[in-house]
């Protein structure tokens, strides 16, 4: 079975788009503000695809498009006016960010109750805990995907590869909180294939196209691909061998259109989250 993230964005957008109108009646809009600086060209489309996002659902959104000089000084100080601004409910600094600029720093700058991205430590703490408002966007996804499709984690070994802060480590405690058995593999992962052909849920986060053959997935398996690559004819894939895998997995997410589109909802979602709370602080 395809998991289609394109077909369970939408759905999720429509319940969105619901509970949008609901909040903008009693006065209330959600706001973002994303902030781009330079001219990287993947993060041009990824921000334009959030304003759009914003724009579908009666969002408020402001963009703000800096220069690849923007001083650190004059990136913080945006950054501060935003935090203290009503009408934003959520502040996204898109990364990468220029050599220049300290992303830890810039990322920390962000009130933990308007980082609809989920990267601040308070916020990863709370991941964490099990107690947070906001769950990092990607892994909340994927975690959409497996809810919407019908697959119950509780008790199934779940197998991560990947341990980055944004996607790997965030993805096991989200399983974690929904009673799976998890392990999370990674570069230094010894006979990679003995753990992942025990596991009955398979995410792969590593940014390798094509990486997870069909020898390493159990049958009946779900995988569900996080990666976004380019193959060597320059074509759009994930981090699974789909051809081969498909025929073994009993479900699986293709790329394009698995988890990618699941990303921006999650981030839409965050940031109504945040509107109808109305946080002030944690
Ligand atoms: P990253 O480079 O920070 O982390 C990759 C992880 O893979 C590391 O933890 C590393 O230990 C592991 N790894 C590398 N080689 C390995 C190997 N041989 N065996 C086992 N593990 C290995 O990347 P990331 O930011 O976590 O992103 C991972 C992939 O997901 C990338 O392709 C990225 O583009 C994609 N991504 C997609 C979305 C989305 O919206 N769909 C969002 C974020 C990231």
């Amino acid at each position: 079975m395809l998991i289609s993230g394109k077909e369970i964005s939408a759905a999720v957008r429509a319940e969105l788009l619901e509970r949008t109108n609901k909040l903008k009646e009693k006065g209330r809009t959600p706001g973002l503000a994303v902030i781009l600086v330079g001219e990287d060209p993947a993060s041009k489309v990824y921000v334009n695809n959030k304003e759009k996002a914003c724009f579908e659902l009666g969002f408020y959104s402001e963009k703000y498009l800096l220069s690849e000089n923007t001083s650190e000084e004059e990136l913080l100080a945006l950054i501060d006016r935003l935090n203290e601004e009503d009408k934003i409910h959520g502040i996204l600094v898109q990364l990468p960010l220029p050599s220049h600029l300290n992303e830890k720093k810039v990322t920390e700058r962000i009130s933990p109750v308007k980082d609809v991205d989920c990267f601040h430590p308070v916020n990863i703490g709370k991941v964490l805990t099990g107690e947070g408002v906001f769950a990092p966007c990607t892994p909340a996804g994927v975690m959409e995907m497996l809810k919407f499709s019908g697959i119950d984690v509780a008790g199934k070994n779940a197998v991560v590869i990947g341990r980055s802060n944004i996607v790997g480590k965030p993805m096991a405690m989200l399983l974690l909180k929904e009673n799976a058995t998890v392990t999370i593999c990674h570069s230094k992962t010894k006979d990679l294939k003995e753990h992942t052909s025990k596991a009955d849920i398979l995410i792969a986060a590593v940014g390798r196209a094509n990486f997870v053959k069909a020898d390493m997935v159990k049958e009946g398996a779900v995988v569900i691909d996080v990666g976004i690559n380019r193959n060597e004819d320059g074509k759009l894939c994930g981090d699974v061998d789909f051809s081969e895998v498909s025929g073994k997995a009993s479900y699986i997410s293709p790329v394009p259109g698995g988890v990618g589109p699941m990303t921006i909802t999650e981030l839409m979602k965050n940031t109504l989250l945040s509107a109808e709370e109305n946080l002030k602080n944690f």
